[in-house]
């Protein structure tokens, strides 16, 4: 279903009947103007850092459109391989996820209390 502009307020109808809106652009052509459906937004998976039950630092990677999750624990010289695969929505690891993962391991103790 098309959208539909009215050019003078710029006031846009969504999903007109295709019928009525090629009337209307049709017989007022200065009055009406269709207008493409905007993109779909990117998807971006998430990456966030987490830390497991008993202390130990790890990214995780979520993908909302391909519904998956992977996980990160390993030193930092792997990372350029586990960002190899992963799906093509994830990207590169943020810097500031990467910060705060640091050289991964465990938290010294304390750290999670400040
Ligand atoms: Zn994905």
């Amino acid at each position: 279903m098309p959208d539909l502009q009215v050019t003078s307020t710029s006031r846009i109808f969504y999903q007109v009947e295709p019928t009525i809106c090629a009337i209307l652009c049709e017989a007022f052509p200065e009055a009406f103007k269709r207008v493409a459906a905007p993109a779909p937004a990117p998807v971006a998976a998430r990456w966030a850092n987490s830390t497991t039950t008993s202390g130990f630092k790890f990214i995780n990677v979520t993908c909302p459109k391909c519904r998956r999750e992977d996980r990160f624990d390993a030193a930092r010289e792997y990372l350029a391989t586990f960002e190899a695969g992963l799906c093509v929505h994830a990207g590169k690891c943020p810097t500031e996820v990467l910060a705060a993962y640091g050289e991964g391991g465990i938290v010294p103790l304390g750290a999670q209390f400040k």
